[in-house]
């Protein structure tokens, strides 16, 4: 067996030693027990500019190595991501909020190498696009420059993979912006992923907006992966038209699934649950509003409402939990804003909907809203926490135009017993993607995006390659 270049940590600790977020700058505080994590450089501007100029004189030798080359060394990574997995899994977890165990902190830094490993597998040939013996065209994708990756906080090791895998798979060099409320996680990502890349392809730059909007409107840089808000992707939009960037938007979303009168409640309370609460709420493409037919609207309430009740929500080191809380103070004020309005507007609240004015930390009860009318806050708004409003339709027209009544358009979902009348429903609905039977399965080799306001440009798989690159078309 060949022996690792990479280094291996022992521990989260001596993970943060060494990315030097052990001592000074500014303190970041684990969300479930307000304990320190570390500390987070607070990079300026002229930082900034260090990184892209570093990420361009990299360029120059990175961008001629080949494919061959550059999959050897997204493989290396994810083996060095794996190498140090748990270390890497407890500081996301103490850092985001979110459980060691369930579809959380382990779970993340899994999708982590998996997704490195994936982008290294997509073939990417040239394309010969007219060959009619009096034109001969080819399409090839060439490396676009310096990206800028800026993230959220929700999963930040996962989408800084999502965005830096494809965009050194082509060639680019890479800088990182990560969010200020999950700083040291992606440092700590980077750091080790660097173990298997040349010095200067894959910098980081810690800060805030300013630093974001910053790599939005600089010059050097080609292309910005950026997934977020919906208002900040459209501030992005506007720092980077100046010089003509390249620009991937994921942004936010108001995922509608539709029930549709054939289920079994109880065979799809899990899915249901899930989809809705994967990351206690905090997830892009998570199920925010659901759509049941008065039928058997109380059947898939009840039935949802005893599968909730018993998963455990609390500190994310206790191997038991497998929910945790609200990453950050304004998220959690957001969602226990939208649920009081619910209330006031004479919603039903079936679970949770109380939080513990005694606990600790950021934790918002699992909590189900039915009864509530299409266009209260807690529907159309984006809660981006634990707390699923359910409403009630009578017919399948209707609960198509609901769904699709907003600006949004990220996933959806249709729930049915019957593949074809769940298809038809599923052609009706605006959104970059539709899952049947479960909602936001993300897979590397199946391309991801959004319709609408939740943004354009799509992820994963070569669609996904494509948008980092190029296109370069030969023809005569
Ligand atoms: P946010 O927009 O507040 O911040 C995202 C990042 O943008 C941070 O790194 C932040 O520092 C940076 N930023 C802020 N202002 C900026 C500016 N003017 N210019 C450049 N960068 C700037 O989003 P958030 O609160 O961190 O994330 C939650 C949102 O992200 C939700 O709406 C969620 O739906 C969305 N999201 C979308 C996807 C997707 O794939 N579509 C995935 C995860 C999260």
């Amino acid at each position: 067996m060949s022996t690792p270049t990479f280094p291996t940590y022992a521990s989260f600790a001596e993970l943060l030693q060494a990315v030097d977020a052990g001592e000074g700058g500014r303190e970041i505080l684990n969300p479930a027990t307000g304990q320190r994590v570390g500390f987070a450089d607070t990079d300026t501007v002229a930082d900034l500019n260090a990184a892209v100029e570093t990420a361009r004189a990299a360029f120059e030798s990175f961008s001629t190595t080949t494919h061959e080359q550059r999959c050897a060394m997204l493989m290396a990574a994810a083996d060095a991501v794996d190498a140090n997995a748990e270390p890497l899994a407890e500081l996301l977890s103490r850092e985001q909020g979110k459980p060691l165990n369930g579809p959380n902190a382990r779970f993340e830094v899994g999708a982590c190498s998996a997704w490195l490993r994936a982008t290294a597998s997509f073939e990417l040939e040239p394309e010969v696009v007219v060959d009619d013996g009096q034109t001969y065209s080819t399409l090839t994708y060439r490396p676009l420059g310096v990206v800028g990756a800026i993230g959220p906080w929700n999963w930040p090791m996962m989408i800084t993979v999502w965005q830096i895998a494809p965009a050194l798979r082509m060639g680019n060099t890479v800088v990182v912006k990560p969010s200020e409320y999950t700083p040291l996680s992606v440092k700590a990502l980077v750091h080790v992923i660097n173990s298997a890349l040349p010095e200067g392809v894959l910098t980081y730059v810690s800060g805030d907006r300013e630093i974001g909007a910053a790599l939005s409107e600089h010059e050097d840089v080609d292309k910005i992966m950026f997934t977020g808000s919906t208002a900040t992707g459209q501030k992005i939009i506007e720092a980077s038209a100046p010089t003509y960037k390249r620009l991937t938007l994921e942004l936010g979303g108001n995922d509608a699934g539709i029930v549709l009168d054939d289920v079994d409640p109880a065979a799809i309370a899990e899915g249901l649950f899930w989809g809705a609460f994967i990351n206690t709420g905090q997830t892009c493409a998570a199920l925010k509003r659901l759509y049941v037919p008065d039928s058997i609207y109380d059947e898939v309430v009840d039935a949802l409402a005893e599968f909730a009740k018993n998963v455990p929500m609390g500190e994310g080191l206790d191997e038991n939990n497998v929910l945790g809380p609200l990453q950050n103070k304004a998220q959690y004020d957001i969602v226990a804003d939208l649920v009081e309005k619910a209330k006031a507007a004479g919603a039903r609240v079936v679970l949770g909907g109380e939080p513990d004015q005694e606990q600790k930390g950021f934790f918002y009860p699992t909590t189900l809203v039915a009864d509530i009318d299409p266009d209260n806050a807690l529907v159309v708004e984006e809660q981006f926490g634990p707390a699923l409003p359910i409403v009630r339709y009578s017919t399948i027209d209707e609960a198509v135009e609901m769904a699709n009544s907003l600006d949004v358009g990220l996933g959806s979902s249709v729930w049915s017993s019957n593949r074809e009348r769940a298809l038809q429903v599923a052609e009706r609905l605006k959104a970059g993607t539709t899952w049947i039977n479960n909602h936001g399965a993300v897979d590397p080799r199946i391309p991801f995006g959004g319709a609408g306001h939740s943004g354009y440009g799509v992820e994963f798989g070569v669609d996904g390659l494509k948008g980092l690159g190029q296109p370069h078309v030969i023809s005569g």
